[in-house]
């Protein structure tokens, strides 16, 4: 491949947006808390689904049309319903794909998820020692090369995926070279979000425009040396990209399409809230919460009533990121997500 796929995927996706996937944080437990944790997950955090809601949800996510289910967190490898999920997810006939942190290297572990996984992603945020620091712990490195041991043991396929930051940008391609060396199928990189413990504990940590130019040069190179083995995703867009392709950022499209059409991603989260695009979007545009409603009941009422607002923030950032005076290359999901927040949108189409 000579350039890098830059297409608007989100973390744990590890896919373009034609990849319908039902993106799911089962629980926010997770054994580390980095801080740049968009989820806020950490030892202490308490909320997670019933395994038996998660199921229902997966199967009415198949019945609209998705096809991908992509478990997140939280460390999805604490969560005690993850092997019934993504059993379900396959008896549907979906591809799945788990992101974990890499701290785990029990072998019996990953042979239990052979068959049940198509990708395991795990997360790297460079050298050991810039890993260590990042994930918070003096061993977690040691223990994610430990553990690539008994993930290839099981004959898992697995990928790699990196936040890029400010201040560790320079470090891919340490990452690239190690990625391919261990036979990662895939390097996604993602540039820092600030939701979660992003914005208040790495507020200045953001890659700015100058870095993501640096990042996408750095990535034609990573391409071109690895990309015959190795896929590499950047989750950064270029404004051509973005103006050639409106449709591929939700900016048009019409009142009759399919779940997957109007919505490639559908993230459920902790708290039972399905919400589009990404983790954290604002509540406004929810689908629905599955504690109150199913999500297949929950679809059709989203449709009518809060697509249409969606569809207007959808286009505002597209005319905004796709514009002459747009930026060269954007993280299209940190901007649609903080708009979100931001958006103003008629009181009928929130009720
Ligand atoms: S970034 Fe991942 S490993 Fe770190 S606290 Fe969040 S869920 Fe856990």
């Amino acid at each position: 491949m000579g350039i890098p796929d830059m297409l608007p995927a989100s973390d744990g996706a590890l896919g373009p947006v034609g990849n319908a996937t039902l993106q799911i944080h089962p629980s926010l437990k997770c054994n580390l808390s980095c801080a740049h944790c968009y989820s806020s997950s950490g030892p202490s955090a308490a909320l997670s689904l019933d395994p038996a809601l998660v199921c229902q949800a997966i199967e009415d996510a198949s019945a609209l049309g998705y096809t991908v289910v992509s478990v997140s967190g939280g460390e999805p490898l604490m969560y005690p319903g993850l092997e019934a999920v993504l059993r379900h997810a396959k008896s549907l006939g979906m591809r799945t794909t788990v992101t974990t942190n890499g701290f785990f290297t029990d072998h019996a572990r990953f042979a239990r998820l052979a068959g049940l996984v198509d990708v395991l992603a795990i997360s790297l945020d460079g050298p050991p020692e810039v890993h260590n620091r990042v994930r918070g712990h003096p061993l977690a490195f040691e223990r994610l090369h430990r553990g690539l041991d008994a993930v290839r043991a099981a004959g898992l396929a697995f990928g790699f995926i990196h936040t890029l930051t400010r201040t560790d940008w320079t470090h891919l391609p340490w990452v690239a070279d190690y990625a391919a060396a261990q036979g990662a199928s895939l390097l996604q990189v993602h540039p820092l979000e600030m939701s979660g413990r992003a914005r208040s504990e790495l507020a200045d940590a953001g890659a700015d425009e100058n870095i993501l130019a640096r990042v996408y040069l750095m990535g034609i190179a990573i391409a071109s040396k690895h990309g015959c083995r190795m896929q590499l995703q950047m989750d950064i867009v270029y404004r051509e990209h973005v103006r050639e392709h409106p449709g591929l950022f939700y900016a048009c499209g019409n009142a009759a399409a399919s779940a997957p059409e109007a919505l490639g991603l559908l993230v459920l989260e902790a708290d039972g809230s399905v919400v589009p695009l990404s983790h954290g979007f604002d509540q406004r545009y929810r689908i629905g919460n599955l504690h109150e409603q199913p999500l297949r009941e929950a679809w059709p009422s989203f449709r009518d009533r809060r697509l249409p607002g969606l569809r207007r923030l959808c286009r505002e950032v597209w005319d905004e990121l796709g514009g002459d005076d747009g930026p060269l290359l954007s993280n299209w999901h940190e901007v649609v997500g903080a708009r979100s927040h931001a958006h103003r949108i008629p009181a009928a189409l929130t009720a």
